[in-house]
């Protein structure tokens, strides 16, 4: 029952320092709330993901890495600060900003993780299921 698209979609920063295109396809979007995610954001993050062997980079020039927990890391534009992609040590998916994607993306939201995290100055509303840590199951859905 898969909706999403299945190839060639395209992103990058702000600047375009960093670009990349995935052949793939992508996840729904997941909303987090999580400490680290607010702070990098600025709110909270919506991302998707693709499988790492699907992501290309096109530009890699402004790409750094910063290591966010003991479980990811997260790139970065490091000429435009732009936040990009959350990549966990696993090494089963790769999380991509879904703010990053090239519009038009496609893409529905699925649900918001961490939500005990959520800072205090908005409210979750919007009918998505709301789950108070996360599930590990990130990637394998959707029929992809
Ligand atoms: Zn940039
Ligand atoms: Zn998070």
């Amino acid at each position: 029952m898969s909706t999403e698209p299945t190839t060639d979609s395209q992103g990058g920063c702000e600047c375009g320092a960093v670009r990349y295109e995935v052949a793939g396809p992508l996840r729904r979007v997941v909303y987090c709330h999580c400490q680290q995610c607010r702070r990098t954001s600025g709110h909270y993050v919506a991302a998707t993901a693709c499988l790492p062997g699907h992501l290309n980079l096109v530009n890699d020039d402004g790409l750094r890495w910063y290591r966010s927990s003991a479980i990811a890391e997260r790139g970065f534009c490091g000429v435009c600060g732009s936040s990009i992609f959350w990549r966990p040590d696993h090494g089963e998916y790769m999380g991509i900003m879904a703010g990053t994607l090239d519009t038009p993306t496609g893409l529905t939201s699925r649900e918001h993780i961490h939500v005990d995290d959520a800072s205090d100055y908005y409210t979750i509303d919007d009918g998505l299921p709301q789950l108070p840590q996360e599930h590990g199951k990130l990637w394998e859905k959707d029929g992809v």
